[in-house]
């Protein structure tokens, strides 16, 4: 048996839509664009969305239509993808990374107003995993400091804090369509604003700095080819009409993965909160705090070798190599987040996982815990 860590679900419509868009001659900026746009407002209740060929340049984009630059400071959390941070780094500004409350594994707003200071501009959460991060408290604080506030949602499609669906908070936030994410276009990403001004700016840098109603090579500002052709948006329509039962599916697999992994004693399993309803993003096991970063390692290692896909979702940003040259970071800057990145497993979790794979795989994490607890 090899099961995946992640799956993309392609459905037989989802091929259709994408090859009806090859008969006809509208590759890039054509009709399905628009509609994608359309269906992703409609979904969410933002007023302007402005797609682009990946998370990561949705990411690029706010942060340049914010007019963060050098000199500039951005709180953010060190506990995700690396893209969530780089996109600071991109303008030449400064991410300042704060510590991650234990139980979301998101931002702490606890720690945050100790680290703002004149160069502050902008505050990045992250609803890490598919967990929202504490609205709420980080909106209050931006207000106070009159800062903006940036949602990386690229995990969350679907997740809500109190009611009110991630992507939507803050000045702007994110989606990413890679094909691990929850819904898939094979790359892709979207920016999802209130604001006009970043809508403006953002659809201009997408597609070369053109202007609206610019000739075709007129230019009124720098800009980026980030744009997102109709083949991906024609499935990024396919997917977001089922995401309902796209969550469903999800929903059930994360209860299914928590009745048989509920006994075992070494391991802590995703948490449930109150104030949110969570489309997990991945299924991420932690090990207790008696267990070492090399058992973990062991652990992971185990898996893979055993048919379990399994990685050490996520690293801290703090530490990786470049970041450790650039800013001197060290072991011990962030304790909580660097005791639960030594911790952590993100297992198979995919729309089509069965509940007989999840039962191989729970007996593969049981051996492995007794041979790591043999080292
Ligand atoms: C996937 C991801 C991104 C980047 O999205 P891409 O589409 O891969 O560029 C950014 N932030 C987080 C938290 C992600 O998981």
């Amino acid at each position: 048996m090899r099961i995946p860590l992640a799956k993309p679900e392609i459905t037989e419509e989802d091929i259709k839509s994408v090859e009806e868009v090859l008969r006809t001659s509208y590759l890039s900026l054509g009709p399905k664009l628009i509609e994608f746009e359309n269906i992703i407002k409609e979904y969410t209740g933002i007023k302007y969305v402005v797609t682009v060929n990946s998370g990561t340049s949705a990411l690029h984009l706010i942060i340049k239509s914010l007019n963060i630059k050098d000199g500039d400071e951005v709180i953010t959390t060190s506990f995700s993808f690396i893209a969530s941070s780089n996109c600071i780094l991109f303008e030449r500004a400064k991410p300042v990374f704060v510590d991650i409350e234990e139980e979301s594994y998101t931002i702490n707003p606890d720690l945050i107003e100790e680290k703002i200071n004149e160069k502050t501009k902008a505050i990045l959460a992250v609803d890490v995993f598919g967990q929202p991060a504490y609205w709420d408290k980080l909106e209050k604080i931006e207000k106070k400091y009159n800062l903006f506030l940036i949602e990386d949602s690229a995990e969350a499609i679907g997740s809500k804090y109190k009611e009110k669906i991630c992507g939507t908070f803050g000045d702007a936030g994110i989606y990413s369509f890679y094909p691990n994410k929850q819904i898939t276009t094979g790359e892709g990403g979207a920016i999802l604003t209130n604001n006009e001004n970043i809508y403006n700016l953002s659809k201009s840098y997408r597609n070369q700095g053109r202007g609206e109603g610019s000739f075709w090579l007129e230019h009124i500002r720098i800009g980026y080819n980030y744009r997102l052709p109709d083949l991906n948006c024609a499935l990024g329509i396919s997917q977001l009409k089922r995401i309902d039962k796209i969550i469903e599916k999800r929903k059930k697999i994360f209860n299914i993965y928590k009745f048989y992994l509920r006994d075992i004693e070494e391991i802590i399993l995703p948490q449930e909160r109150e104030d949110s309803t969570v489309n997990w993003f991945n299924y991420v096991v932690r090990l207790k705090d008696n267990f070492t970063k090399i058992q973990r390692d062991a652990l992971i290692q185990f898996l893979n070798e055993n048919g379990v896909e399994s990685k050490n979702y996520f690293p801290p940003i703090h530490l990786q190599p470049f970041y450790i040259n650039l800013f001197n970071y060290k072991t011990g800057d962030l304790p909580i987040t660097e005791k639960i990145s030594d911790r952590t497993i993100s297992i198979p979790f995919f729309n089509e996982l069965t509940e007989k794979e999840i039962i191989y795989i729970k007996g593969k994490i049981k051996e492995g815990l007794l041979y790591i607890k043999s080292l």
